[in-house]
C-alpha cells in the first residue's frame, strides 16, 4: 500500500479536511444524549415547555450541523478516493502497455484486467471508508464512554467492560472471515479467466460441442467461490444477534445501577436515558468499525496485488541504433519461455539478405510464431545471437524495431474507427495515397472501395470484416510503415491461393523492397521464397529452396505433397 500512496498526491487537503469534518460530526453527535437528558431533567421535571422547546431546537441544530459535516466529509473522502484510484488506474494501464511479451505471459490477461478493475475499485472503497471511519470510530467509542464516566463514574466498568466483550467478538469473528474473503477474491479471479475464455471461445466451444464440459468446470469455481461466500456469511451473521445481546446485558446493567442510583437520588432519570443513549452508540460505532476493518483488509490485499503489478518491469533494454538495410542473422538461437519447461525452438540458424525472402513452414505448435517473434523483439533469444544489419538486436531502440519491422501478427487485430484511422495506426502522417498504395499491395483496396473507401466503418475487433479481409487490412497496416523488415506470421492463411500469390507478388515489387518473412503452413505461400526454413517440433529439420526441399526433406515433401498431388505440380 506505501508504495501506491504516491497516487494520492493532490489529494491530501481531502484527505485531512475529511477525517476532521467526520470527527466535528462524532462530536456533535457525543452531545445529543446530553441535550435529552437536560430536556428529561429539567425541561419534563419542572414541566417547563419553553425550555423543552429550546432544546429541541437545539437537537435540530446539532442535527442539521452533524448532517452539513457529514455531506463535507463524505465529499471530500469520496473525491480522494475516486481521485486516487483513476491515477491508480491510469498508472496501471500505461504500466501494462510498457510490459514486454514475456512479462504480459506472466501475468496474464485476465489478472490484468481483475487488478485494472475489481481490485482499483476495492482499493478505492477501503481509501473512501477509511477517510470517514478512522477518526470517527474512536472518537465516538472512548468520546461516549468518557462522557457516560462524567455522569456517573461508577457506571464506568460496564462500559469498560462491554466495550472489551465487543472488540472480543468483533475481532474473532474478522480473524474468520477476513482469509475466508480473500479466498473468495482469488476465486473470484479463477471465475474471470473461465468466462473470459469461454466467451472469446465460444464459437470453437459450440463447434467442438463441449458446452457441458464447460459449463461443468464453470459450475465446479462457482460453487466453490458460493460455499466461501456462504460460509463467510454465515460467520457474518452471528455477529449481529451476540453484539446485540452483549450490548443489551451491558444496558440491562446500565438500567439496574441506574434504578438504584436514581432511588438513592445519586443520579438524576435522564442521565439514565443518556447512558442508554452512549451505549447504544459504542455499539453501532463498533459493528461499522468492523465493516470498516473488513473493507481495509479486502482494499489492502488488492492493493498488494496491484503493488506487484506495478513492480513488474520490462526485461529488455534498448540501445540507440537505427536500422539500416534490414539482414537478419540467427546465430543457433534457442528460446525458453518464461512459463514453458523445455525451450520452443533451439538451434536455429539462418541469414536473410536484403530484400531476400525466407519461407517458415511447419505444423501448428512447430515453432513458427517463436522464430518471427524474436526478429521483432518480441521475446528476446535466451541462447544464442539474433543479428540485425550485422548488429546484436539488443543495440538497436525501441523505435527502429517498432518502425523498421512491421509485423502482421497471426491473429489480425482491428480497432473500431474507419480503415483510414486502423491504417495510420503505425504511421499517423501517412497521407491518403500512402493508405491506398499500401491497400492494393495487401490486395484491400477493391472490397475497401467498395465499402465507400477510407472513411469505411470497422467495427469493434474488425467484426463487419471476413478473416482473409482482416489479414489483408493487417497486412496494408504493417506495408504503411514502409518497413525494412516484413513479417507475416500466419497472415495469409484465409487467402485463396490467387490472392495469396498476387500479394506476394505486389509485395516483391514494393520500392522498399522489405525482407520479408512468411509464416504459413501452407507449401504455396512459401514455395517460391529465396529460403524456406522447416521447423518441427521446434527443430529445424532443414533450409533450402523449394526444389533442394523436395529433393531431399522427407518433412517438406510430406507437407508438400498433401497439399499438392504428386503428378500435377502447382501453377501458382
Ligand atoms: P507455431 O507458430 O508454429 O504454431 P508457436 O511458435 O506459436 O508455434 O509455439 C511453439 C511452442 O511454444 C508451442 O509448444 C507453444 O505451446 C509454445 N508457446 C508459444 N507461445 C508461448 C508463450 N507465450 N508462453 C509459453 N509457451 C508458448
Ligand atoms: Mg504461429
Amino acid at each position: 500500500m506505501k508504495k501506491l500512496l504516491k497516487y494520492m498526491d493532490g489529494y491530501k487537503i481531502q484527505c485531512i479536511l475529511g477525517p476532521i469534518f467526520k470527527a466535528l460530526e462524532a462530536i456533535f453527535e457525543l452531545f445529543i444524549p446530553l441535550v435529552v437528558k437536560n430536556i428529561i431533567d429539567v425541561g419534563i421535571a419542572n414541566s417547563d415547555k419553553p425550555y423543552i422547546f429550546k432544546m429541541v431546537g437545539l437537537l435540530i441544530v446539532l442535527a442539521v450541523v452533524g448532517l452539513s459535516s457529514t455531506l463535507v466529509a463524505q465529499y471530500f473522502a469520496a473525491r480522494a478516493a475516486c481521485g486516487f484510484s483513476a491515477k491508480l488506474r491510469g498508472a496501471l494501464f500505461s504500466h501494462t502497455q510498457s510490459l514486454s511479451y514475456s512479462e504480459l505471459d506472466t501475468l496474464g490477461t485476465s489478472s490484468l484486467i481483475t487488478r485494472m478493475t475489481s481490485d482499483v475499485n476495492q482499493v478505492q472503497n477501503g481509501v473512501n471508508m477509511f477517510l470517514r471511519l478512522f477518526s470517527r470510530s474512536p472518537f465516538i467509542v472512548f468520546g461516549a464512554m468518557i462522557m457516560a464516566a462524567r455522569i456517573d463514574p461508577k457506571v464506568t466498568w460496564i462500559f469498560a467492560a462491554t466495550i472489551i466483550l465487543l472488540l472480543i467478538v468483533v475481532f474473532s469473528i474478522m480473524a474468520i472471515t477476513v482469509p475466508l474473503h480473500k479466498k473468495v477474491q482469488n476465486k473470484l479471479e479463477k471465475t474471470v479467466l473461465l468466462t473470459k475464455e469461454n466467451l472469446a471461445g465460444v464459437r470453437v466451444v459450440r463447434a467442438l460441442s463441449r458446452e457441458a464440459e464447460e459449463e461443468t468446470a464453470y459450475n465446479e469455481y462457482n460453487r466453490a467461490m458460493t460455499k466461501a461466500l456462504n460460509r463467510a456469511g454465515k460467520v457474518s451473521a452471528v455477529m449481529n444477534p451476540l453484539t446485540y445481546a452483549i450490548v443489551n446485558v451491558g444496558i440491562i446493567a446500565l438500567v439496574y445501577n441506574g434504578a438504584l442510583s436514581v432511588e438513592a437520588s445519586l443520579i438524576s432519570q435522564g442521565a439514565v436515558i443518556a447512558l442508554y443513549n452512549y451505549m447504544s452508540q459504542i455499539l453501532i460505532e463498533l459493528v461499522k468499525l468492523a465493516n470498516l476493518i473488513v473493507t481495509v483488509t479486502k482494499a489492502l490485499a488488492s492493493a498488494s496485488r496491484i503493488e506487484h503489478t506495478l513492480e513488474e518491469k520490462n526485461s529488455l533494454t534498448y540501445g540507440n541504433e537505427d536500422i539500416c538495410t534490414g539482414t537478419v542473422e540467427f546465430k543457433d538461437v534457442a528460446l525458453k519461455y518464461k512459463n514453458g519447461g523445455e525451450p520452443a525452438v533451439s538451434g536455429i540458424s539462418f541469414f536473410a539478405g536484403k530484400g531476400e525472402s525466407v519461407g517458415i513452414i511447419g505444423g501448428t505448435g512447430s515453432g513458427k510464431s517463436t522464430v518471427v517473434n524474436m526478429i521483432s523483439r518480441f521475446y528476446d533469444a535466451s541462447e544464442g545471437e539474433v543479428l540485425i544489419d550485422g548488429k546484436d538486436i539488443k543495440r538497436f531502440s525501441q523505435n527502429a524495431l517498432r518502425e523498421k519491422i512491421g509485423v502482421v501478427p497471426q491473429r489480425s487485430v482491428l480497432f473500431r474507427g474507419t480503415v483510414a484511422q486502423n491504417m495510420r495506426m503505425g504511421a499517423p502522417d501517412a497521407s491518403d495515397e500512402d493508405i491506398i498504395s499500401s491497400l492494393k499491395t495487401a490486395q484491400a483496396y477493391d472490397f475497401i472501395a467498395e465499402r465507400g473507401g477510407l472513411d469505411a466503418d470497422v467495427e469493434g475487433s474488425g467484426k463487419n470484416f471476413s478473416g482473409g479481409q482482416k489479414q489483408r487490412l493487417c497486412i496494408a497496416r504493417a506495408l504503411i510503415k514502409k518497413p525494412s523488415i516484413l513479417i507475416l506470421d500466419d497472415s495469409t492463411s484465409a487467402l485463396d491461393f490467387a490472392t495469396d500469390a498476387n500479394l506476394r507478388k505486389a509485395i516483391r515489387e514494393l520500392e522498399c523492397s522489405p525482407t520479408l518473412f512468411i509464416v504459413s503452413q501452407r507449401a504455396a505461400s512459401v514455395m517460391h521464397a529465396d529460403k524456406i526454413i522447416v521447423l518441427d517440433r521446434g527443430e529445424p529439420i532443414d533450409i533450402g529452396t523449394h526444389k533442394e526441399l523436395l529433393d531431399r526433406c522427407d518433412v517438406y515433401k510430406e507437407i508438400y505433397y498433401s497439399q499438392f498431388r504428386k503428378d500435377k505440380e502447382a501453377s501458382v
